[in-house]
């Protein structure tokens, strides 16, 4: 069997190489250089958190997403997920800290559940608000993005797959006994294509009709009095909603800046190539203020910043399957900020899919038909 893999970001890293490892031919195509920042792969760290506030049923995903990532690092002698421990913090009515309780009792994960006190004697890094609830969640941690890409794909190329940087596939379609692609004007024929454009799929597959649509996040880096305070061993990722704003920090991953970013992605993109990754004074107006109200002991001014885009859904869950009637095309997105730790249990379920295999893990609850598609307009159901 011929793959096509479009769009080698965390996805499609992740999928071609476990392609590859099943010793499918694996021919994968990418607009940009590998590895770079402009999708959902730059800005030096992504959170790894297991008690998950977008939902327990994202938790089988998360363990087996664990174990390949630990794969991954054996087979390419790399370190890329460091578990330091994470906090999620809010209020008790707060939907996420529902969710995250709910996925620690379903699935029994490590956790503490601080009081107030012990939290601002262990983590001054932060200021609590005494009706606050802060969970600290020992399977969390961050990743290396980058480097987990490269990784993925350098493995997938030792292992037969060939990939393609700077080769923008232009259009896809499945017709007659094939799928085709069209680069440089030319068409090219395989058996099955698997799409993970992130925020260019709607772009590049008008049949999703508007329904995943590209926004910008934005991260910032800034400089501490004390960067040892800031360390992983002391400072876990965290993530937070106070006073209606949407926060998650880092830790110090190289030892001079710690990365705060805003979860609330910025308006829609509409041309995603004209994207615009400088982020101006008026979009870091929400992170300054909770740089200046939540956390203690950082600069109040970045020394560094980047924005980067991913695809989103109405619902905010991802999407895994056909377009109706396009069997050969599988479409993986709409990760909606919160996809990088997923990818190798993503991969692995693409692979099995491309290959006609029950998925490992139960993922219809993704499926891409929630989204109705009428009349060039999609929605959720
Ligand atoms: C700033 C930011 C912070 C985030 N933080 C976290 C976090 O802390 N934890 C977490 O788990 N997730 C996080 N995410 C989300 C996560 O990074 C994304 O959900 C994930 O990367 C999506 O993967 P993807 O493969 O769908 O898209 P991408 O990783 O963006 O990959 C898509 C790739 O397809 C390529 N492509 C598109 N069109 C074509 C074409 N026509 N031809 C060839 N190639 C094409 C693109 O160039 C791109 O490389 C964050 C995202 C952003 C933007």
């Amino acid at each position: 069997m011929k793959v096509a893999i479009v769009g080698l970001g965390a996805m499609g890293s992740m999928a071609a190489w476990q392609l590859a490892q099943a010793g499918v031919h694996v021919e994968g195509y990418e607009q940009f250089g590998l590895a770079h920042a402009r999708g959902g792969v730059g800005g030096e760290s992504r959170l790894f958190r297991t008690a998950y506030k977008e939902g327990p049923q994202y938790v089988p995903l998360l363990k087996r997403s664990r174990q390949l990532w630990r794969e991954l690092e054996s087979q390419t002698a790399s370190n890329l997920l460091q578990l330091n421990g994470g906090l999620t913090i809010g209020h008790p009515g707060d939907e996420a800290i529902a969710k995250v309780l709910e996925s620690i009792q379903q699935f029994d994960i490590e956790h503490q559940v601080l009081d107030i006190e012990d939290a601002r004697q262990r983590f001054p890094q932060h200021r609590f608000d005494p009706q606050e609830v802060v969970i600290l969640d020992r399977e969390s941690g961050f990743l290396r993005p980058e480097l987990a890409v490269s990784a993925a794909l350098r493995r997938a190329t030792d292992l037969g797959a060939n990939l393609h940087g700077h080769t923008r596939v232009e259009a896809i379609e499945q017709r007659g006994d094939g799928a085709w692609l069209r680069i440089d004007g030319s068409e090219r024929r395989f058996d099955k294509v698997l799409v993970t454009a992130g925020a260019w799929v709607d772009h590049l597959l008008p049949q999703l009709g508007g329904s995943l649509y590209a926004r910008k996040l934005i991260l910032s880096w800034f400089p501490a009095r004390d960067i040892a305070a800031f360390a992983p061993e002391r400072f876990p990722i965290f993530t937070r909603r106070s006073q209606g704003y949407f926060s998650f920090g880092v830790p110090s991953v190289e030892g001079s800046m710690v990365k705060i970013g805003i979860s609330t992605p910025g308006p829609v993109v509409e041309d995603v190539n004209a994207f615009d990754s400088q982020i101006s004074e008026h979009e870091l107006a929400e992170t300054r203020h909770v740089i200046h109200t939540f956390l203690s002991g950082l600069d109040p001014d970045p020394v560094r910043t980047s924005g980067h885009l991913d695809a989103f859904s109405p619902d905010r869950h991802c999407v895994i399957g056909h377009l109706p009637g396009e069997d050969r095309l599988l479409v993986i997105g709409g990760f909606s900020g919160h996809g990088f730790k997923l990818a190798p249990a993503i991969g692995e379920i693409a692979c099995q899919l491309l290959r006609e295999q029950a998925p490992g893990l139960a993922v219809g609850e993704f499926a891409l038909e929630r989204l109705a598609i009428c009349n060039g307009s999609a929605h959720a159901l």
